[in-house]
């Protein structure tokens, strides 16, 4: 009597494995029926399939952002699980997967590598960096086949980041017995398209359970959103609208032996990423199904085929530049020898400025180096004496220049360089300090050249127990600097 229970629970275990299933063709049902207008692109994408071998731009990384929705600690996996699924993914549409040589002989003529790469975001839609992962926590317990909730942060889900340019996979807790769905090309509202993904079906590590801890549900649903069908048609020995899959008359479950035949073929292609196996079970995507994918990329999905979001964002935290050239002016000559240039630096970047290196050069002269430390806010501008210039002649055109801020390069050029035409005066800069006692009236002073002609003297009565500092600019020469003290 025993047995006959342990038996029964078993057989009750398979019968509820089995209703493990993929919600993609009974959304686009439900969708097509309240949105018949979509029915006709629909079609179009079905039956305009070009051979790969046509298809222009054949290379393709597509940049994925995973959001993680959930309840639980639990439900909010590691990053870890997330980066095993990118790697499951990056194999199966490559066929570098480690099982490809489980695939039986008699398909390896037709089973093809898709050519198709996935990236984890670099950037997000406003240009900003990311790691391509976007975790919220949600109230809800689990999410329905057909509800969005999933698709909106306002009803407890993550929204969409532009699904033109990203393939957005949502992870969560969805009720039983659906391990996840996909959103067809033209198969629902832009806001939602995308993958969804159970949490405990997602990646091969962490919270995944078996049979479905290989990544494969991600691998099936993604052939769902680049518009493959289930092998066997979602009819008894349908058509997936695929020439070289093998007509099959239902889908298979768990693991089968080769050949499995039915519909008059030779064996099912239980294998095929678009069966409902165990992730173990499943291997191939074939040469037709390769077909329809990137007919779909090129009909449908081409703007992930320009899409930056797998590079890096340009660094607008690196961005400083010279806004203005102070000194010299022609309203203050100064003398060639020393010229000291006055410049206002900003920071146009985001963040803080901490470092910049700072060239500049009279003419055509070697260029000098200056490095700046400090702290500068985005936005905010900082007035800076460079070290001495010396220069001979009267026109001169100053250049200043901006590089290598906070260390890094420069990502916005057009800012960085000022020049400015001044002119100075040929000869030498003299500075002569003079020191008062408590008689200054009775001190002055006279300059004159070498022929004695008149340059410049003390002019008003000096003050008592006072500096002076005299700068001169004086052109090569010899000069008399007489000081007198009447008394
Ligand atoms: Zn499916």
């Amino acid at each position: 009597m025993k047995k006959i229970i342990f038996l029964l629970l078993i057989s009750i275990g398979n019968i509820l494995a089995q209703e493990q299933t993929c919600g993609s063709q009974l959304r686009l049902k439900k969708f097509l029926k309240s949105n018949p207008e979509f029915l006709e692109i629909r079609n179009t994408l079905d039956n305009n399939i070009i051979d790969f071998e046509n298809i222009k731009s054949s290379n393709i990384t597509i940049p994925v952002v995973v959001h993680i929705v959930y309840n639980n600690q639990i439900e909010n996996i590691s990053d870890n699980q997330i980066f095993s699924q990118i790697d499951v993914l990056n194999e199966d549409f490559s066929r570098t997967n480690n099982d490809a040589n489980n695939t039986p002989l008699s398909f390896l003529p037709i089973v093809s590598d898709m050519q198709i790469n996935f990236c984890l975001a670099q950037q997000n839609p406003d240009g900003n960096p990311t790691n391509g992962i976007v975790r919220k926590q949600t109230n809800l317990q689990s999410f329905p086949l057909y509800g969005d909730e999933i698709h909106y942060d306002t009803s407890g889900g993550s929204t969409a980041w532009d699904t033109k340019k990203y393939l957005n996979i949502w992870v969560c807790n969805i009720d039983t017995g659906i391990l996840g769905w996909a959103q067809f090309p033209a198969g629902g509202n832009p806001a939602t398209d995308g993958v969804v993904i159970d949490y405990e079906k997602f990646g091969t590590t962490g919270t995944v359970s078996h049979p479905y801890d290989l990544g494969r549900t991600t691998t099936h649903e993604v052939g769902h959103w680049l518009n493959l069908w289930h092998i066997w048609g979602d009819n008894t020995c349908g058509d997936d609208f695929v020439n070289d899959t093998p007509e099959q008359e239902e889908a298979n479950y768990g693991c089968k032996i080769h050949p499995h035949p039915s519909c008059n073929n030779n064996g099912d292609m239980f294998m095929n990423f678009m069966d409902y196996t165990n992730d173990a079970c499943m291997n191939s995507f074939t040469q037709g199904q390769k077909n329809r994918v990137w007919s779909a990329i090129t009909n449908y999905r081409y703007e992930l085929l320009n899409s930056q979001a797998c590079n890096s964002p340009i660094n607008l935290s690196s961005d400083a530049g010279i806004i203005s050239i102070l000194e010299p002016n022609n309203t203050n000559l100064v003398c060639a020898d020393a010229i000291y240039a006055k410049v206002i630096l900003k920071n146009y970047g985001n963040n803080i400025l901490n470092s910049v290196t700072i060239k500049y050069n009279i003419n055509s002269s070697s260029e000098q180096t200056f490095y700046w430390n400090g702290y500068l806010n985005p936005g905010n501008t900082d007035t800076i004496i460079l070290p001495v210039l010396s220069s001979i002649g009267n026109n001169h055109i100053l250049n200043v220049r901006t590089t290598l801020p906070n260390g890094s390069l420069d990502v916005n050029p057009s800012n960085n360089q000022k020049s400015k035409i001044f002119s100075s005066f040929n000869g030498k800069s003299i500075n002569i300090k003079i020191r008062t006692d408590n008689y200054g009236n009775e001190n002055s002073w006279t300059l004159t050249n070498i022929d004695n002609n008149y340059i410049i003297d003390s002019m008003n009565i000096l003050s008592n127990n006072t500096t002076y500092n005299l700068d001169f600019c004086l052109d090569y020469g010899c000069y008399m600097f007489v000081i007198n003290d009447s008394y």
